[in-house]
């Protein structure tokens, strides 16, 4: 396998993506962790800045960036995947806030280690666009703008757009309004795990690639090549998580596919906008997301692939020309400019992890020594570096405001067993298709998208 081919953005890294070596055998640590992604990374990076003493193993199957972190949108976003109305039934107003103003200095966090550590990742705190392009969309809008007061949050978190703003931000077609959130930054992605790699082993961390995790279990991460003994047992495997034994009903893998188009000429983006970078999506059900990158291409993508039976997560299902196609047709849609002429260089996709109830959760089991953090659904750039954070605290035994968050040591549900589970996802993805359909026919909201959102527990 070619790890340039997993995304365009692992295709334009400056380096060749060689392996670092593997586990050389049986080793002792303090902290092992299992998976080189963000989360992985991040947890890495704040305990080794927190105790340069602790020795921290990380263990990769394939390298660092290999998953969701190497292929996604560049939304590093404050967005969680719980929004802010159930996290308050659930846990008050005052925690559910605290829970949002964490995500917005997280944006800030991320960006002042990147500087801090000269991460070279392209990163523009461009904020966020959302368009509204029917009547419908624009309800949705008002009611997003009027929920975030209501919550505790101002215009300068979350402001409604009218049609003039909105276009003057993202010029697609028909656009009657909109949101804005200055609370995103774009970013591309591949280089900022990679970065992050690099940063970590620099505070001397070891990481091992190339190197499956086959179980966890108190105190050991056991692999062909050996065991890693440590009193903590770090799983941050998200959307991979249903591979590991007794983890497959923890979260179901659901693909986020993307394509992205050449460089565009500076013509065309005159004609798009986007001139802060700023990431954008729509108010329809079925999740899209776009960035202009730093050389001028439109990566573009969204949810819809299937999901698969078992949970199974297997290259091939990166790929679904179906999706590719809608991709294509949409993009050309928002933006008339990119005609079939334009040619789309990349198009890939990966796994991403979901609840059962739709909650993130990040915890430590001190019983067992056992950790873990994801369920991020699409919202892991941001949250992610929150879980780093929050399980360097947790591993330490320190008691902060990070660590009385409330996704802290949360729960989620399992997924019911098969062939339930493939029936409840693939019927939700279904529901939320034809809403949008049915939306544009009517011009009226879906009941039956609204119902099983709720079902989902978002
Ligand atoms: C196409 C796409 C677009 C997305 N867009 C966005 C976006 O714009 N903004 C946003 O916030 N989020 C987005 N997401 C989600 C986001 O990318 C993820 O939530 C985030 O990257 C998760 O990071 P992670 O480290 O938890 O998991 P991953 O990056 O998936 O890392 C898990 C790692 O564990 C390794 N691993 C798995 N099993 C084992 C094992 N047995 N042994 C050893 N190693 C193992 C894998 O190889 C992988 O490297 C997107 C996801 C996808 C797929």
């Amino acid at each position: 396998m070619r790890y340039q081919d997993l995304s365009y953005w692992l295709s334009s890294v400056d380096e060749p993506l060689t392996p670092r070596p593997g586990l050389p055998g049986d080793t002792d640590a303090d902290v092992v962790i299992v998976g080189a992604g963000y989360t992985g990374l991040w947890t890495a990076y704040y305990l080794a800045a927190a105790d340069p003493t602790l020795r921290i193993v990380v263990l990769e199957k394939e390298i660092a960036g290999y998953g969701a972190s190497g292929r996604n949108g560049g939304w590093c976003s404050a967005l969680f995947p719980t929004s802010l109305p159930p996290l308050a039934r659930r846990h008050g107003r005052d925690r559910a806030l605290a829970m949002q103003r964490a995500m917005h200095e997280t944006v800030r966090e991320v960006g002042r280690v990147v500087a801090a550590e000269g991460i070279d990742c392209d990163w523009r705190a461009g904020g966020t666009v959302v368009l509204a392009r029917t009547d419908v969309q624009l309800g949705r809008a008002r009611a997003a703008v009027a929920e975030a007061r209501e919550h505790g949050l101002a215009d300068a978190d979350l402001v409604l757009l009218d049609a003039a703003e909105a276009a003057a931000r993202c010029h697609a077609e028909g656009v009657r309004g909109g949101t804005y959130t200055p609370h995103c930054a774009a970013v591309h992605p591949a280089k900022l795990v990679r970065g992050l790699a690099a940063a970590v082993e620099r505070r001397g961390v070891r990481v091992f690639e190339r190197t499956p995790v086959t179980a966890l279990r108190p105190g050991a991460a056991v692999t062909p090549a050996g065991v890693v003994r440590a009193p903590v047992v770090v799983r941050a495997t998200e959307g991979f998580t249903p591979t590991l034994p007794g983890q497959r009903r923890a979260v179901a893998p659901v693909y986020s596919l993307m394509v992205a188009t050449a460089p565009l000429p500076e013509a065309t983006w005159a004609e798009i906008g986007l001139a802060e970078r700023e990431t954008f999506s729509d108010y329809r059900h079925v999740i899209i997301y776009g960035q202009r990158t730093a050389d001028g291409r439109l990566a573009f993508g969204g949810r819809g692939a299937p999901y698969h039976y078992g949970s199974r997560v297997r290259p091939d299902f990166d790929r679904e020309p179906r999706v590719f196609a809608a991709l294509r047709r949409v993009l050309g849609e928002l933006f008339p400019v990119l005609g079939p002429d334009v040619p789309v260089t990349h198009t890939w996709g990966g796994p991403l992890g979901v609840a059962r109830d739709w909650a993130a959760s990040v915890g430590l089991d001190r019983s067992t020594g056992l950790a873990w953090a994801g369920g991020y659904v699409g919202d892991g750039v941001g949250t992610s570096n929150l879980a780093g954070r929050t399980l360097a605290d947790l591993i330490r035994g320190e008691q902060t405001d990070l660590t009385a968050l409330p996704w802290v040591n949360h729960r989620s549900p399992k997924w019911e067993p098969e062939p339930m589970r493939w029936l409840a996802v693939n019927a939700g993805l279904k529901v939320m298709f034809s809403a949008d359909e049915a939306e544009l026919r009517t011009n009226r909201p879906s009941r039956r998208a609204k119902t099983f959102s709720h079902l989902l527990g978002h």
